[in-house]
């Protein structure tokens, strides 16, 4: 049985696994045939679970008895930071390397429930840190799109799963930018979800106040129904978002805004700037007037993020203590245990931020770093609230460098931290954003447009996007 799986979407394939053209197994094989032919080189899954086809037949009940929903019978990757009970969940670290879940995340219950077929957990940078899955203690994965270079990153895998069709859709975690700027270098659909709109019970913290859950598709539209899938109140996360609370979709302005002079940040690729131009006319071909708007406090989100995400990782890892969880190196007494676990167990580029994070919250340092950036945050926070009374949406670049080549940004970490230019503010803030695929370059690499909209407007994203897309 041979399936397109090239243009296959969450709606195609609900359609046909009803009227019965193929059923789930059928559609799991074609995904695990793809994966054993393809993921040795690309590197995108850490393991394939052992239920999987288990995982088919439950779903396969669920059509049979006229449960199913929009997710029955799809096959979708976790990334290896989400907890799935009785499967390893490592965040591609070392010191996790053998955990084994005890419960499911508040995502994968929900996403059981509909009947969902998780293949496998994919390999992403180490606890979530970094922009090109370069920092996971478990190799590289590779851009399907131009396998010398990095498909991204923290959530390299999960990208890399679907853009060589080894999983219809998938999920990412997004701290800084970790969903966004992967699907742009992949040529995918990436969304990041306000705040609190999905749990994160369940998920391996990064930074605790930015950390979100979000899917990968082809399209906008596979995108927004995995999102809806996943978009509901948690009673186990203390940040999620109750039902009365969520907004009502409302008409839109018709108006974007372009941030300009953030747009001029130095160090931005000139073909990304003129892509970005030539992706702004086609919105106004779809009938958007768009209008150049003045943020002047989002270009420090990316020195806010540097303090506030090194801040929480510092106190998130603490409990990675070498007793607890995971790799336990024996000492001679407990300060012992900890510096061998936790130094044989933890990369350099984890090190890196917990040492940055203690320094900034240690005595005499907490007011002049951590405090600053916190009042920074909320201006930042104010400017766009206000901004967002005129326009209904934020539009900049996803990513201010094209893929690069392994190793090329990896020895210099601000090099690296750069690639968050364009996607830190909404973390910062907490507000939905998206990244769409606009085009290529003449290498065939991939462009991303990044869409930014009000708290809980993720309707707005989906709206624009697909007029994005019916344009490009
Ligand atoms: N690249 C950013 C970092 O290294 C963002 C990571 C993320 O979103 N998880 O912190």
């Amino acid at each position: 049985m041979q399936i397109d799986l090239k243009n296959l979407t969450i709606e195609k394939a609900h359609a046909s696994l009803k009227s019965g053209e193929f059923t789930v197994t059928q559609l799991v094989n074609s995904y695990l045939e793809v994966i054993k032919e393809k993921n040795e080189e690309i590197n995108a899954y850490r393991e394939i679970y052992n239920d999987v086809l288990e995982q088919a037949k439950i779903a396969e009940e669920m059509f049979k008895n006229g449960t199913d929903t929009l997710m029955t019978g799809i096959p979708m990757a976790l990334k290896d930071n989400m907890l799935f009970e009785g499967h390893i969940a490592s965040a591609s670290s070392l010191i996790l390397e053998n955990y084994k879940a005890t419960y499911d995340s508040g995502i994968v219950k929900q996403l059981k429930k509909q009947g969902a077929v998780f293949l496998g957990r994919t390999n992403m940078d180490e606890f979530a840190m970094g922009s090109s899955t370069e920092t996971s203690a478990f190799g590289n994965t590779k851009n399907p799109l131009d396998i010398t270079r990095v498909p991204g990153g923290s959530s390299g895998g999960s990208v890399a799963a679907v853009a060589m069709n080894g999983a219809l859709v998938s999920l990412g975690s997004d701290t800084g930018g970790s969903i966004r700027q992967p699907a742009s270098y992949c040529g995918l659909v990436g969304l990041k979800p306000t705040y609190g709109a999905v749990s994160r019970f369940g998920i391996i913290s990064m930074g605790s106040s930015l950390d979100q859950v979000g899917p990968f598709g082809k399209t906008v539209r596979d995108a927004e129904i995995l999102f809806n899938a996943i978009n509901d109140y948690d009673e186990k996360d203390s940040t999620s978002i109750k039902k009365e609370n969520r907004l009502e979709s409302q008409p839109l302005k018709k108006k974007i805004g372009i941030p300009r002079e953030f747009l001029s940040t130095e160090g931005t690729d000139p073909e990304i700037i003129k892509n970005f131009n030539e992706s702004c006319k086609k919105l106004e071909e779809a009938g958007y007037e768009i209008v150049d708007v003045s943020l002047p406090l989002i270009k420090y989100s990316l020195a806010v993020y540097y303090i506030i995400s090194p801040a929480e990782v510092s106190s998130n890892l603490a409990r990675y203590d070498g007793i607890r969880y995971g790799l336990h190196e024996d000492g001679a007494n407990l300060y012992d245990v900890y510096t061998k676990s936790r130094g044989k167990g933890f990369g350099k580029e984890v090190r890196r931020r917990i040492l940055l994070g203690t320094y900034i919250l240690s005595h005499g340092y907490y007011d002049a770093y951590y405090n600053t950036a916190i009042k920074v945050r909320d201006a930042i926070k104010d400017e766009l609230t206000k901004i967002f009374l005129e326009v209904d949406a934020i539009v900049t670049p996803t990513s201010p460098m094209m893929p690069f080549k392994f190793g090329e940004k990896s020895k210099d970490p601000l090099s690296m931290y750069l690639a968050d230019l364009f996607s830190v503010p909404a973390n910062i803030a907490g507000i939905p954003a998206i990244s769409i695929p606009s085009g290529k370059n003449s290498e065939g690499l991939p462009f991303g447009f990044h869409i930014m909209a009000p708290f809980l407007r993720e309707d707005i994203l989906f709206t624009i996007g697909k007029d994005f897309e019916k344009h490009i």
